[in-house]
Formats: structure tokens, sequence, C-alpha cells
């Protein structure tokens, strides 16, 4: 019998692969058989994580786009339809964080965040799901934060965003059931990667995260991986619009 979590003959575009969660998120659809696309702002970066991911066993290939530029997005899907690519399985992983009071906060920087981490999703998931409706199934996993259920000081622009990916993800389920298509989304709690860098060398504040989550400790990216897979897979083709925490028990005592 196969599992229900192979992912053999599939293909997995993964925004803001080049490292962090994204990067171990491409890792885990790779090891379920799924042939990967990663991507990434900076092509330096990309070539290299392509290159570990080969090296590794992997079929992996680079697509470099700002998933801000919606010529660039609609510019790389055609790319792909030119190959005869066609992407089962998108995570709209791609995001960054800003930190400031929003008394400070300059409107660029508030439509920096949004462009970022939630327009993207749109545009990118509608390129996508324009092609999986033609095939009749696919894949769109959205990656929110406990921000998309809670708020935070400091980081207005973020908890907007991560807040209407949980909306979005539903808004994508509603819309796309009918297609074939499922929508869900991670959100991931305090993860150690280059975004909480600064945080994780404070002490105060990794002293807040080791007690205020359950499991004492912050996550490591690898620990998103099952996660992905399950949604990615067959396992999950009657879940749709749900938003699944990965987050160490955080979110439930907050
Ligand atoms: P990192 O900063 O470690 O990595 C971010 C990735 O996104 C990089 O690959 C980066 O590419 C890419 N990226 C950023 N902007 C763009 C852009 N405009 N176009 C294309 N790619 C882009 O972040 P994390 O891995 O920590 O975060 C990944 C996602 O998870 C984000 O959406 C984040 O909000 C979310 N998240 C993270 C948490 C955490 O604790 N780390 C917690 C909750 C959610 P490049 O290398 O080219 O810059």
């Amino acid at each position: 019998m196969t599992s229900p979590f192979d992912l053999s003959g599939r293909t997995a575009l993964v925004t803001g692969s080049s490292r962090g969660l994204g990067r171990a998120m491409a890792e885990g659809l790779a090891a379920a058989g799924a042939s990967i696309i990663l991507n990434g702002a900076d092509a330096g970066r990309l070539t290299e994580a392509v290159a570990a991911m080969t090296a590794a066993g992997h079929t992996a290939r680079g697509l470099n786009f700002d998933v801000t530029d919606e010529q660039a997005v609609v510019a790389a899907f055609a790319a792909l339809d030119a190959e005869g690519i066609a992407v089962d399985i998108l995570v709209n992983n791609a995001g960054i964080q800003f930190r400031k009071p929003m008394l400070e906060l300059e409107t660029a920087d508030w439509r920096r965040v949004l462009d970022t981490n939630l327009t993207s999703a749109f545009v990118v998931g509608r390129e996508a799901a324009r092609r999986m409706a033609k095939r009749g199934h696919g894949k769109v996993i959205n990656i929110g934060s406990l921000t998309s259920e809670l708020a935070r000081a400091t980081v207005a622009p973020y908890t907007v965003a991560k807040g209407g990916i949980k909306m979005l993800t539903k808004a994508m389920a509603a819309e796309w059931g009918e297609l074939g298509i499922q929508a869900n989304a991670i959100g991931p709690g305090y993860m150690i990667t280059d975004m909480n860098q600064a945080l994780i060398e404070n002490p105060a504040f990794d002293a807040w995260v080791k007690g205020r989550t359950p499991a004492r400790r912050w996550g490591r990216p690898d620990e998103l991986a099952g996660t992905c897979v399950y949604l990615a897979s067959s396992a999950a083709d009657y879940v749709s619009g749900q938003i699944i925490y990965v987050d160490g028990g955080m979110i439930s005592v907050l």
C-alpha cells in the first residue's frame, strides 16, 4: 500500500525557501518524494540552496523572483508553463518581520510588510490556482503565525498580515474547493531562524519564550516539515480552510 503521505510525481513551489522555515519545509516535501522549486529574492543564496538540496539527492531547481513584484510572479509562472512544469503544491512562505511602535511607523513600511507577507500570498496563490483549476487538483499552504490569532506590541503590520493570512486561507478554501484545490495554513511559534536571531540573542526575550512555551524551548525549522507534508498530501484531501499551529503549545496558554 502506498503511504498517504507519498508525494512522488508532485511538484512543489515553496516561496522564500532559500533558508529558514521555507527551506526546511522544502526538504520535508522532497523527502516525501516531491520535486521542488525553491524561491528567494537573493539569487546567490537561492543558487546555494539549490546546490545543497541537489547534493543531498533531491530533485530541486530555483526560481528567482521577488514575491512583491507582480510582473515577476506572472513571468515566473509563464516560464514554468513554457517548460511544461505544473505546480501541484504551493507553499506561500516568503515573509519579513519589522518592529516599530505604530506611533512611529511610516506608511511605506506598513505597505512593505503587508505586500510581502499577505498580498504576495494572494498574487502567487492566484497564479498557481488558475493552473491547478485546469488540472482539477492542487494544494495551497499559507504560512501564518501566532499573530494570526493574537496581537503583540510593535509588530502591527505583521500582525495584520498574518491575521489576513488566516482569512485568506479560508477565502481560498471557500472559492477553490469546487475546483479540487485545498487551502490550509500553518502557524509556527517562535522558531530558530535568521528572522529571530536578534531575539534569540536577547536573554530577556529568550527567557520569555522558554517561560511561556509549554515545550520550554524555541522550535526547530525541521519541526514544520511533517505538518507541511501532511497538508500537501492526499491524507488531507478533505481538510481545507484550517490553520494548524506548530508552536510547542504556546497558542493555548498565551
Ligand atoms: P527568514 O528571514 O529566515 O527567511 C525568509 C525567506 O523569505 C528567505 O528565503 C527570503 O529570501 C525570503 N523572502 C523574503 N522576502 C522575499 C521576497 N520579497 N521575495 C522572495 N522571497 C523573499 O524567515 P523565516 O524562515 O523565519 O520565516 C518564514 C516564514 O515563516 C515567514 O512568512 C514568517 O513570517 C513566518 N514565521 C516565522 C516564524 C519564526 O519564528 N521564524 C514564526 C511565525 C511565522 P532571501 O534569502 O532571498 O532574502
